[in-house]
């Protein structure tokens, strides 16, 4: 599904900073798999090149056999479009707009009939449990409620692949529950193959595997057994081993 080939990024600059190096990582269909480190060590590097908002330095990165950093312009946006979405920390919705209608905004661009719109944004709604806040706007709903907006706009599609940034770096424990209890179901239920970068163990512990990366280079990866109670103790292990920030452990609770 997702396959990276010693890619690297280099930040030109006044310094030059070579932010990841020679990462080599295949993320097989289905699979739901956490990117875990110290702030600073790469993690939004890597999930943007993957986004395709950025490119790798050298290397190569295939998504569902195309190389997407090799189409042209038009092509890439409707390959963003068509087989990916997107979670971030900040929700993204655009508040002029009511929860529906920002749920809705991607297939707007595809030319989908209101009609199948609107069944759609329905469906999603229901699996997210955000029916009854659909006509409302952003500025009148919770922080969790927004990011389960935003997970119902990133399936409307439906991507081949999830992407994810930090999507319960701005909720509160029980919203962050909820939120990867909402990703955990979709990954099982459609066979979305998932990547979420976060800082959180609590929820890197509802993925499958989970990699480590340390100053821009794999580090080590763990895999889910039959507990997340004893996943989410090895990601708390190893995170401590690792150092750096990353045993900032403020946010733990399970
Ligand atoms: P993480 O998400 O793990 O906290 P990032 O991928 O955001 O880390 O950053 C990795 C490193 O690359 C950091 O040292 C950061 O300062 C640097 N960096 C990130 N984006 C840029 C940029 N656009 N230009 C220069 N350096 C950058
Ligand atoms: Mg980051």
């Amino acid at each position: 599904m997702l396959n990276l080939k010693k890619v690297s990024k280099v930040y030109e600059g006044k310094v030059t900073y070579r932010a990841i190096t020679d990462i080599n990582l295949t993320i097989d269909e289905g699979e739901f798999v956490g990117i875990m480190g110290p702030s600073g060590s790469g993690k939004t590097t890597l999930l943007n090149m993957i986004a395709t908002i950025d490119e790798p330095t050298t290397g190569e990165i295939l998504i569902n056999g195309n190389k997407p950093h090799q189409l042209k312009k038009d092509e890439l946006a409707k390959f963003r479009r068509r087989e990916l979405g997107f979670v971030f920390q900040e929700f993204n919705l655009l508040h002029t707009l009511t929860v529906e209608e920002n749920i809705i905004l991607p297939l707007t661009l595809d030319g989908v009939n209101v009609k199948e719109m609107k069944q759609r944004a329905g469906e999603a709604a229901e699996k997210l449990g955000i029916t009854e806040i659909m006509k409302k706007r952003t500025y009148e709903i919770s922080g969790g409620q927004a990011q389960r907006a935003a997970v119902a706009r990133a399936m409307i599609h439906h991507p081949k692949l999830l992407l994810a940034d930090e999507p319960t770096g701005n909720l509160d424990s029980k919203s962050s529950k909820d939120v990867m209890e909402m990703l955990e179901t979709i990954n099982q239920k459609d066979d979305t193959t998932m990547m979420l970068v976060t800082h959180d163990p609590q929820a890197a512990s509802y993925c499958n595997r989970v990699v480590f990366i340390r100053d821009g280079k794999l580090y080590s990866e763990i895999h889910k057994g039959s507990s997340r109670q004893a996943f989410f103790q090895k990601i708390i292990d190893t995170l401590s081993l690792m150092g750096g920030d990353a045993h900032d452990l403020s946010s733990i609770r399970v």
